[in-house]
């Protein structure tokens, strides 16, 4: 039964935990998009260990990397030192970044988690300008470590810790549906381009030069806000015009997950550092950071770690990579998030209290707002995080396991496997549906 599991984790495990006690099950076994708890009841996994999953549970070419690693008797541990699965995973892994980025990278192994990547990231830029503080965004998540934690762009999490990274300022990510600046769309990027560049150029800012500019093209935790391209393209010129690194973060959205196959591809920009974790172990630990071979300056034992050569890993994210390249999973990303999003609006009409469908790819939010209001403008604004807790709660009882995010936690996330197909985006279309209902 599942409370025998629910009550041992409950007894023993630390009051930290957050949304696994809104998902009460424990899980048994896992295929593709499914999931079924020890009592035999099957869910539709829509949280994909918060978008590691890129090829679903179990997927065959992932297993059988694995077992591939096991029945070679390859070793499971190595340290730094290299393995030709290593090299294997090396080549793979900047066969598809953009080529001009490519041919100028340094790789970096940071260890198992994404937070221990964003560190390393500051380490970086920190080393190479010589400088301390970090430009981060009002919304964004990096991680829970110290550092990383330091650079969240929402309160929650850190309002109990004192002593966090100095010297962190947040700018103003461009949120048309609560824009900072009052005016949604164009103009409002506009103007969060202007006072940001005004900001960098103040010397009474108290932005002083910084090490580097951290950000998410879609922002994930946040509430799956994705920049604007053009907006992009702008911090991107304003970076490079006063030397900034600029480290984008693709934990969440890399590999795919947008509809292409790295997030900052829509806008055409290259990063100075691109983080990577989740998919790219092809669901276990892995984590990396690809920079310009100018930030490469630090000593021989600047960075080191225990847990960064994970053979497993590398097999199972070689296996991942090349799925995606040859199955053309990308293109099909982009067309089944298409179908969710304009799923997602049909329903947004037929119900009362959705106040915005936005995403890209398959990395989806939906504002929960008030329904009670008549005026839109009052009821945009009206987060409503307990409508959503229990619109999450019935789609659960559906057998739908989604995740919520946003600064209220009000935003529902769909985040399935990017192998999910047409039929299975309509079933936990018609679900989300009913529970809202
Ligand atoms: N950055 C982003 C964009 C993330 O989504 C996450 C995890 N949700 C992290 C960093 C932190 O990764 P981890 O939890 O593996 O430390």
């Amino acid at each position: 039964k599942n409370d025998h599991y629910l009550n041992i984790q409950e007894k023993r495990e630390s009051n930290a935990r957050s949304y696994p006690r809104r998902i009460p099950i424990a899980i048994r076994e896992a295929n593709g998009i499914y999931v079924k708890d020890v009592e035999g009841k099957e869910y539709i996994d829509c949280l994909a260990g918060a978008g590691t999953l890129a090829l679903g549970h179990n997927h065959p070419v992932v297993t059988d990397a694995m077992r591939k690693v096991l029945d070679d008797k390859l070793p499971l541990h190595t340290l730094d030192l290299t393995t030709p699965v290593k090299e294997e995973f090396v080549e793979e892994l900047f066969g598809i970044l953009p080529k001009d980025f490519a041919k100028k990278a340094k790789i970096q192994f940071c260890g198992p988690s994404g937070s221990d990547a964003v560190e390393a990231s500051l380490k970086l830029v920190k080393t190479a300008t010589g400088k301390r503080s970090i430009l981060a965004f009002q919304g964004g998540y990096h991680g829970m470590t110290h550092g990383s934690l330091s650079l969240m762009g929402n309160i929650g999490p850190k309002k109990s810790i004192t002593g966090l990274m100095p010297d962190v300022h947040f700018l103003p990510f461009p949120f048309d549906y609560r824009c900072p600046f009052g005016v949604g769309g164009k103009a409002g990027y506009e103007i969060g381009n202007k006072y940001i560049e005004q900001l960098l150029n103040d010397p009474e800012s108290g932005i002083v030069p910084p090490a580097g500019m951290i950000m998410e093209i879609v922002q994930g935790e946040g509430g799956a806000i994705p920049a604007p391209d053009r907006w992009v393209q702008e911090i991107r010129r304003m970076t490079k015009e006063k030397e900034i690194p600029l480290i984008i973060d693709e934990i969440q959205t890399g590999l795919g997950r947008t509809g292409k196959l790295f997030a900052f591809e829509h806008s055409g920009i290259t990063p100075d550092v691109i983080v990577l974790s989740k998919a790219i172990g092809g669901s276990l630990p892995l984590a990396v950071i690809v920079y310009h071979e100018d930030l490469d300056i630090w000593n021989p034992g600047a960075h080191a770690g225990t847990f960064r050569g994970n053979q497993m890993a590398f097999a199972a994210g070689t296996a991942t990579i090349k799925f995606i390249q040859e199955s053309g999973l990308v293109a099909k990303v982009e067309e089944m998030g298409e179908r969710l999003m304009s799923n997602l609006y049909k329903i947004q009409t037929q119900t009362n209290c959705i106040g915005e469908v936005r995403g890209r790819g398959l990395m989806i939010g939906v504002e929960i707002v008030h329904p009670q209001s008549s005026i839109d403008k009052v009821r945009d604004e009206l987060a409503h995080p307990e409508l959503a807790s229990q619109i999450q709660k019935e789609c659960f009882k559906r057998g739908l396991i989604i995740e919520l995010g946003g600064r209220h936690s009000s935003v529902v996330r769909f985040l399935p496997p990017l192998i999910i197909q047409a039929k299975e985006i309509d079933t936990i279309s018609e679900i989300f549906l009913e529970a809202v209902k």
